[in-house]
């Protein structure tokens, strides 16, 4: 406790301790101020400190004077500070937590200290005032270029501080199109006196694909297959399934519209359900992995892509649909480019069937050729006008060059909301947290400006913040992952901040890494993002990157089929009966390579046999929607009977990395928590296990959760993955058993599915990884990052820095040599 009141020395501030007495003294005296200044009018504003009329007329009249003092006087007289050592007291506030000076209250806590001095000494510091300016200048300055080195900000929060900017230059104005429609603003005019319900309705009316409905519908009754164009925004994935139920399709059947985002599906699942005036799950629904929000009643079913394609597995034909719609192509994710190959299928067995291919970017050739030269259906968006800025230079760090712009737009641009483009979570979380600290404290100084983090892990509920209106004098700043590129709207952005990057999945066949890297984004994606900024207004985009690296952009990013691990769709494929997968009919074929790496993976756990067809075993397997190793750890945990607690460690492994966290300011006490689960080094797998199981035991507390520093989102959502799991353990017609002290048979079920994930360790400290042999480290937040066991199994290698292997677990070399002996040999 031996924080302190700063000291001017010399050119550096140091701290200077205060007595109990002078504390106290000063506690009470802020007391007295803050209730005045409750009272007092907000007139006399200086730095955020209010003051009489007499103090602001004496403080301007010293600020003036303030630069010829400065020249003036190099040396100033050091106060001479009575310390009593007996007990010492910080001012409260001063600092915050991590010690690093929180300017205003900082300047705040000089002044009064000069005006202390004018008062209770009874005669005037002349010095005093251009201490406090000398002050907050140094505090200032380190701010300013210490910064840099650390990623969080501290809260330098003046308006006029903001001197932080970046150089932007305007390269460009790309036209608006469609802009005058007069129908479109009286339509939105005569909405605002109306109830929610119609309101929504002349909504409805107003998107741009709404001057097509009757085409649209004319075409997809007259071809089966339809390739759909529009911009982002302009209403298909909310507007074509309902027209198609207004048109009587749902009479036959669902209309299902997949999406590759599951929060996409969600949202867009909620709007529709809004916009007909239903509940959620009744006649409008969604279905994403381990969440099925649908009923008997349910006729638009938003789903992902990926849900999509399993739903095959129960029903080959898709007999229940009457319309499919594939959304959002553009993005060529995995589980579309599949999905094309099958409905494609489907569609020639199926008459009846009307596919929809819809897209967001014009070039929707590739998709009509591949559907036998089906229609394409184009209609016009509308845009305004948008400014597109380029930086001058290079940025060093994007994430301090977006919270500037952001800062920037807020205290200087004219209201409008700000859509920023991150690349995840993680990022998300950093931005916030120091737009939050910047703000924070400025009061009135600057509008309002509200945060709305959105990202696929975001809770249902704080999703819908993004799409409530900003409220009048405030201004919206959405932190969003690609997710708003394309996939959602929000209404009311005019400025779009584009880093240039994104997070892509990648895969290397030969090493069978697959790794998550910040890559650069393609030209299309380039555009898309600028393309938010002109939806309700004229625009601007600031481009973090300068114009030649635009230059340098891909035109478009590679499909995900090209870049990752197809173990899992080589999978269902082949649980649909397609044994053939070279002659499958895919839009871009994967590598050969790829191809094989899966297969011989699939072989290995038995799923396959020799000739390549799937086993029983590999049927089981495709019942769970999970990655097929940690399927098989499932199947085989039958044999060692603890299937009730593979179960528990398949679901906490789904839910990510997020099971524990660790704030800045108890990193120590969140480590020490986590450490407690891991104890006699039971290895990743059963810390797991131990979280979970100790959750359970408390009857799923939430206080729990916040004394052992383990999220309480996470847990809940592994709480229903598991009961899926268990669920579909008895469609698969495996008991649930529980042999909870054997950790033995369960590391040795975990290696049924994981085997060949085993790393063994270098006299040099580092791992070598079995197949392929490669370097690799365990990774820090694991409990064994200290142990260094002799052999490990590991869940999944990333490639940061280096290649790190996650959620590790010793094991026994033996055990490689019984449970895979196809795959392993012992060499002595
Ligand atoms: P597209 O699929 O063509 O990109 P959408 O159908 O997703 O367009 O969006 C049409 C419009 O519906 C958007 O411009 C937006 O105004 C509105 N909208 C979509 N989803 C939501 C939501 N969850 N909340 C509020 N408005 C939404
Ligand atoms: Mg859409």
């Amino acid at each position: 406790n031996l924080l302190m009141e700063p000291v001017e020395k010399d050119d550096i501030t140091t701290l200077r301790r205060v007595s109990r007495q002078e504390y106290l003294k000063k506690r009470e005296e802020k007391k007295v101020e803050e209730l005045r200044d409750d009272i007092e009018d907000e007139e006399y504003l200086f730095d955020g400190v209010k003051l009489t009329e007499a103090e602001y007329g004496e403080l301007r009249h010293k600020k003036e004077l303030y630069e010829i003092v400065k020249k003036k006087k190099k040396k100033k007289k050091k106060q001479s500070v009575e310390v009593d050592d007996t007990s010492e007291y910080k001012i409260p506030e001063a600092y915050d937590q991590e010690g690093s000076v929180n300017q205003e209250k900082r300047f705040d806590v000089a002044l009064k200290r000069c005006r202390d001095q004018e008062c209770v000494g009874g005669k005037m510091n002349p010095f005093a005032e251009q201490e406090a300016w000398e002050d907050y200048q140094i505090g200032k300055a380190m701010l300013k270029y210490g910064s840099k080195n650390k990623r969080q900000i501290s809260d330098d929060d003046y308006q006029f501080v903001f001197e932080d900017q970046i150089d932007f230059i305007k390269t460009s104005v790309v036209d608006g199109y469609n802009t005058d429609n007069e129908e479109v603003s009286k339509l939105l005019e005569k909405s605002k006196a109306k109830s929610a319900l119609e309101r929504l309705q002349e909504e409805r009316k107003s998107l741009p694909i709404y001057s097509y409905r009757d085409e649209l519908l004319q075409a997809i009754q007259d071809y089966q297959v339809v390739v759909i164009v529009g911009e982002t925004g302009s209403g298909k994935t909310t507007q074509i399934p309902q027209y198609l139920h207004e048109a009587g399709y749902t009479k036959r059947g669902k209309i299902g519209c997949t999406q590759p985002r599951r929060v996409a599906a969600m949202s867009v699942a909620a709007r529709v359900s809004h916009e007909m005036g239903v509940k959620l799950g009744h006649e409008v629904g969604y279905s994403i992995r381990f969440e099925d929000c649908t009923s008997e009643k349910t006729v638009l079913k938003y789903m992902t892509d990926g849900m999509l394609l399993r739903e095959f597995l129960a029903e080959p034909d898709l007999e229940s649909y009457s319309v499919l719609m594939v959304d959002e192509t553009h993005e060529r994710t995995l589980s579309t480019d599949i999905l094309f190959g099958l409905v494609k299928d489907v569609a020639r067995s199926r008459p009846d069937l009307k596919l929809l291919i819809s897209s967001a970017t014009l070039d929707a050739e590739k998709f009509s050729d591949f559907f036998d030269s089906a229609p394409i259906f184009s209609f016009p968006g509308r845009r305004y006008p948008i400014e597109i800025n380029h930086t001058k230079a290079p940025e060093a760090d994007y994430l301090d060059a977006a919270i500037f712009t952001v800062l920037n737009i807020h205290v200087k641009e004219e209201p409008g909301d700000i859509l920023v483009f991150l690349t995840g979570q993680e990022e998300i979380e950093t931005v916030e947290e120091n737009l939050k600290h910047r703000t924070k404290g400025l009061g009135t100084k600057i509008a309002e400006l509200i945060i709305c983090p959105i990202y696929a892990n975001l809770p249902i509920e704080l999703q819908s913040k993004i799409f409530e209106p900003t409220p009048e004098g405030a201004r919206k700043v959405v932190l969003a992952t690609n997710i708003a590129e394309t996939s959602l709207t929000i209404d009311g952005i005019k400025y779009v901040i584009d880093p240039g990057f994104c997070k892509m999945k990648s895969y290397n066949p030969r090493t069978g890494m697959e790794s998550l890297l910040v890559a650069p984004i393609s030209k299309a994606s380039a555009n898309q993002r600028k393309g938010r900024a002109g939806r309700t207004g004229p625009g601007k985009c600031f481009r973090l990157y300068t114009v030649c690296s635009y230059n340098d952009l891909e035109d478009n990013s590679t499909p995900e089929i090209k870049r990752t691990n197809l173990a899992n769709v080589v999978l269902i494929l082949k649980s649909l009966g397609i044994h053939d997968l070279l002659k499958f009919d895919f839009m871009d074929s994967p590598t050969p390579e790829a191809l094989m790496e899966a297969l011989e993976l699939l072989f290995s756990l038995n799923a396959l046999n020799e000739r390549g067809e799937l086993t029983t075993l590999g049927r089981r397997m495709a019942e769970f929607p999970l990655d097929p190793m940690l399927s098989k750890a499932i199947v085989a945990s039958d044999k060692y009977k603890c299937s009730d607690e593979m179960i528990s460690i398949a679901a906490m492994l789904s839910v990510g990395n997020s099971i524990f966290y660790r704030p800045k300011d108890k990193q120590v006490h969140a480590d020490n928590a986590r450490m407690n689960f891991h104890s006699g080094n039971v290895g990743d797998h059963i810390a797991l296990l131990n979280v979970y199981n100790s959750w359970k035991e408390t009857g799923y507390s939430t206080q729990w959760c916040y004394e052992n520093y383990v999220q309480v989102r996470s847990m809940k959502r592994a709480r229903d993955i598991r009961d899926q799991l268990e669920g579909l353990l008895e469609r698969v017609g495996i008991e649930l058993t529980s042999n909870a002290n054997d950790l033995e048979s369960i590391k040795k079920a975990i290696t049924s599915g994981f085997f060949p994930h085993s790393a063994r360790l270098q006299t040099n400290g580092s791992y070598r990884t079995v197949k392929p042999p490669q370097a690799a480290h365990i990774h820090p937040s694991s409990g064994l990052a200290q142990v260094l066991p002799r052999w490990v199994l590991y869940h999944e290698l990333v490639l940061t820095t280096k290649a790190y292997m996650r959620q590790v677990t010793e094991l026994k070399r033996e055990w490689l040599v019984d449970i895979a002996p196809h795959w392993y040999q012992l060499k002595d």
